[in-house]
């Protein structure tokens, strides 16, 4: 029996899938890319009009009107691409993955169609002093405040043969007192909201914190209601976010490595 498990198993094509694939690769997450050349006013007016959330707003600029895309806020409900499909399609890679809040934030001029300089497009916070101190191996206490248990599904995907988090020596904890960094899945709700400062504070120095998914950016679909503070960093304060209801575990693993500085994440 035990020898006919082992034999299907070396018979069995590799599952694992090579970092390179991984690396900044959101293909089923639904977040928006807009087509160069393809924006107009009314693409942009129509895409606006079907956001269920904030994420796509119209601005009045110094240099004209501008279409801003907050992928902080955005559910990946592919509205938009509906609305508008010659400017906006499903994006398949993206850097924006473990960059601080402003970095998910894009901006074009409706004008032209042009993309607008990032305000802030990476950040790789006190990850380098981890690394120095460790490597690459890396602690992680997984906190759920308040998630609906999409984004843990997408994390847990992360420990499987396809995606393998422990090759790159990351390991989750059972406990902040063993971690680097906190991984918060949420919208943080009034009820988690002192377990995530305790949970924080119990958390050894030098510690990253990554805000997880559209809940943990900025409340997602719950922000504004009076049961959640909104978004990760109205409570503790964050190295990194990385977007998406819920991100896949591509997006999550591009997220962690870019937070702790690794040359696979530097090359995005
Ligand atoms: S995919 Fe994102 S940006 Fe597009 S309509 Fe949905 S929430 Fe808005
Ligand atoms: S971001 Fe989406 S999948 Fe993740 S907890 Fe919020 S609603 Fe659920």
């Amino acid at each position: 029996m035990i020898l006919d498990v082992a034999a299907r198993s070396f018979k069995s094509a590799k599952v694992l899938i090579p970092v390179e694939q991984l690396i900044g690769n959101c293909a089923g997450s639904r977040l928006p890319e807009v087509a160069p050349g393809q924006l107009t006013p009314a693409a942009a007016a129509a895409a606006v009009e079907a956001c269920p959330t904030s994420a796509l707003q119209l601005e009045e600029a110094a240099c004209g009107a501008q279409l801003v895309l907050d992928y902080g806020e955005c559910i990946g409900c592919g509205a938009c691409a509906e609305a508008s499909p010659l400017a906006f399609a499903p994006a398949r890679l993206l850097p924006q993955f473990g960059v601080s809040r402003s970095g998910l934030v894009r901006r074009w001029n409706l004008a032209t169609g042009a993309e607008l300089p990032a305000d802030d497009p990476v950040t790789v916070g006190i990850g380098n002093e981890i690394l120095a101190l460790m490597g690459r191996a890396l602690n992680i206490r997984e906190v759920d405040a308040g998630s609906c248990n999409g984004c843990e599904g997408e994390i847990v995907a992360l420990n499987g043969p396809h995606y393998d988090l422990e090759r790159f020596g990351i390991h989750f904890v059972a406990s902040p007192k063993h971690a680097d960094m906190l991984l918060v899945t949420g919208p943080v709700t009034r009820n988690m909201t002192e377990a995530l400062r305790r949970t924080y504070e119990a958390t050894p120095s030098p510690k990253l914190v990554v805000a997880v998914g559209a809940c943990g950016c900025s409340g997602g679909l719950f922000h504004g209601s009076y049961a959640v503070t909104g978004g990760v960093d109205a409570v503790i304060p964050v190295d990194g976010f990385v977007p998406g209801c819920p991100p896949t575990p591509a997006m999550l693993l591009t997220g962690i490595l870019r937070v702790i500085g690794s040359p696979a994440a530097r090359r995005l």
